[in-house]
């Protein structure tokens, strides 16, 4: 089993977040250095540390996660207009935090997918 990590002593709410929504497979709470109004990590409570970790036994928690991003999504009031949903691993991806989580990000236009000045190696 993985380690427990910074996010999950926000999930046991030993560190205190803005916690929007807990069950008991997902919790979500607020960025703390948001890069749009919406800015919303939804994250296992499981810890999982990257995509290149997950398993079949994920399947049901993984899919839950894109029910809790509509559903937050329908709560912020920026479901009409769209978000961005994204899932960092590793260090291409520049993935900070190795329990993963999916951000929600919206509130405003959010541009290309990828910075241009991005360099190809
Ligand atoms: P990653 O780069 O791993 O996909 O994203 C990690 C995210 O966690 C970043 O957007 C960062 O701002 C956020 N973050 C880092 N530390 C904290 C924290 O202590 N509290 C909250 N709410 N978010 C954090």
């Amino acid at each position: 089993m993985a380690e427990n990590t910074f996010f999950s002593k926000i999930i046991q709410r030993e560190i205190p977040a803005d916690i929007v929504f807990q069950d008991e497979r997902v919790t979500a709470f607020r960025d703390i250095n948001p890069q749009a109004p919406t800015h919303i990590l939804i994250v296992p409570n499981k810890v999982i540390p990257t995509v290149n970790d997950v398993s079949p036994d994920d399947e049901n928690t993984l899919g839950h996660l894109f029910i809790v991003a509509k559903k937050l999504a329908e709560d912020e009031g920026i479901a009409e207009h769209g978000y961005r949903l994204l899932i960092n691993c590793g260090a291409h991806g520049n993935q900070e935090v190795f329990h993963l989580h999916m951000h929600l990000v919206g509130g405003k236009p959010l541009g290309r997918m990828l910075s241009r000045n991005v360099r190809e190696e």
